[in-house]
């Protein structure tokens, strides 16, 4: 029988870097009988990554190309110049994508699909990030969700698919050395020394890390998740941003029935939180900046010398309250932070320091591994009161009972603050109570309760 494909396509990996599971294998090696893998270094993504992402990728690009036979071709530039002109060098007939559905990818992808059908080339989509794409579910009227609740229980609904079936020998690679001219190929970057300590990269890792999850934690997640001081969350969020692992694959393996019923059922929720959050920014792009609810633009927030001296002090885990200083080191020493802790210490920098959402987002952003825009943007606004279904912007959380009710006995405290690895049980959490408070720990920057007043009078002036 003849075979009626073209000769080659192009896969282009962005944020998919696995090859189990990958629907564009399949849809590529149906429409060309070999293919092209190929990632772009694109600056506009790279440079506000920060490094232990850029150190993340480049981890998982090495570990992909080995996966490959060392068939990755890398490229840098602008993919709307790299991709077509990538496509007339190997005469390719198709680029095969996972959609992109963030605001700067959806502009590109769209760049890129005109540049591509200007030689006759078809850009095709084939599945996304999330479990559900955004943009899937509506209400009955067509309009969006706004509120994570009803999303969810329609999200439940629907059917996630089974993971696909493939590898890396579901397509045939070209070398990346048979293209004749297009964009030169570029050796993937080495490690930027990482201040932070980074998990493992790779999809081998990913999937290590993951079973050792749902066998010794995902029974007991549902009760001890807001535990930082527990190893009890999955901390997949990294391998899920950069796609090393698909949800569908997390949503195979929760199970849900029988012992530990909760556990699943909860964890099943979270990963809807993150579809919900990208779903929510598919529909309003602009929350990625501007406050959800337009009320808060007029909030006032603080300014000069005294106001920049809190917003390092809460950057660099010296406010002097103990559980917050706690989680800014442990973003500083592990790119990421228990998620109760962001919660706290987005809550403090808006509602004790009177800072703008945004700043601290944006800090977030540059030092998180799983840095990601709809959740970590919506995350804040969450915490800011000012996005959807937020915790109300009356609710502030005490920076102190935060940490006595979440890290009852002060070992996630003592663990990150070593000059209050002294002090035993809860006591850590207020140590300016003690006789003799620690003289190299600095003491209270604001008074909590004076700051949650201030803010609620600020709201009540809106
Ligand atoms: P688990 O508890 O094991 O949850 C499993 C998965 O569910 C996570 O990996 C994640 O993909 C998803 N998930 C869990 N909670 C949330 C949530 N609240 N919103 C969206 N998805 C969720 N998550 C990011 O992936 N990147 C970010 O940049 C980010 N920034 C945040 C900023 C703030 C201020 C807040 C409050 C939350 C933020 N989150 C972010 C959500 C959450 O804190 C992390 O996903 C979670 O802590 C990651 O750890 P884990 O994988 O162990 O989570």
């Amino acid at each position: 029988m003849s075979d009626s494909r073209d000769d080659t396509a192009i896969v282009w990996f962005r944020r998919d870097l696995r090859v189990h599971d990958q629907p564009i294998f399949t849809a590529a090696a149906a429409r060309a009988r070999r293919s092209l893998a190929v990632f772009v270094l694109d600056e506009r993504l790279l440079g506000p990554a920060g490094k232990a992402r850029r150190t993340f990728l480049f981890r998982s690009l090495r570990d992909l190309d080995e996966s490959l036979g060392g068939r990755l071709l890398v490229v840098r530039g602008d993919p709307v110049e790299a991709i077509p002109k990538l496509a007339g060098a190997v005469r390719a007939g198709s680029v095969h994508v996972a959609a992109d559905f963030g605001p700067y990818g959806r502009e590109r992808d769209e760049a890129v699909e005109k540049a591509l059908g200007e030689r006759d080339v078809d850009l095709v989509r084939t599945g996304s990030p999330y479990a559900v794409d955004p943009g899937k579910i509506t209400k009955s009227d067509g309009e969006p969700y706004k509120v994570y609740t009803p999303f969810s229980r329609e999200w439940a609904q629907r059917d996630k698919g089974a993971p696909a079936d493939t590898d890396a020998s579901t397509v045939e690679w070209m070398q990346p050395s048979e293209k004749n001219g297009g964009p030169r190929a570029v050796r993937i970057p080495a490690d930027e020394p990482p201040e932070a300590e980074l998990p493992e990269a790779g999809e081998r890792a990913a999937h290590e890390h993951w079973e050792a999850f749902v066998d010794e934690h995902l029974a007991d997640y549902d009760d001890l998740r807001d535990r930082p001081d527990k190893p009890a969350t999955s901390r997949m969020s990294v391998y899920l941003k950069y796609g090393v692992i698909h949800p569908r694959q997390l949503l195979a393996g929760v199970g849900g029935s029988g012992k530990g019923v909760k556990g699943p059922e909860s964890f099943r929720n979270e990963l809807c939180f993150r579809d919900f959050y990208a779903a929510v920014l598919w529909f309003y792009p602009r929350s990625a900046r501007e406050n959800f609810d337009p009320k808060f633009d007029r909030m006032p927030y603080d300014s000069g010398p005294g106001a920049e001296e809190r917003f390092r002090a809460w950057q660099e885990g010296r406010t002097g309250f103990p559980a917050i200083d706690a989680a800014m080191r442990q973003l500083r020493g592990q790119a990421w932070m228990h998620n109760r802790m962001r919660m706290a210490v987005a809550s403090f920098l808006v509602k004790d320091l009177h800072l703008p959402w945004w700043r601290g987002a944006r800090h977030f952003l540059q030092l998180l591994v799983d840095g990601d825009l709809p959740s970590n943007q919506h995350g804040w606004q969450w915490a800011a009161g000012t996005g959807t279904d937020a915790a109300p912007y009356f609710r502030v959380f005490n920076p102190v009972t935060q940490g006595e009710r979440f890290d009852p006995q002060g070992e996630y405290v003592r663990r990150w603050v070593p000059e209050l690895a002294g002090i035993e049980g809860k006591k850590v959490h207020q140590p300016w109570k003690l006789a003799e408070p620690p003289g190299d720990y600095p003491a209270p920057i604001v008074d909590h309760k004076a700051e949650r007043q201030e803010a609620l009078d600020r709201f009540n002036r809106l």
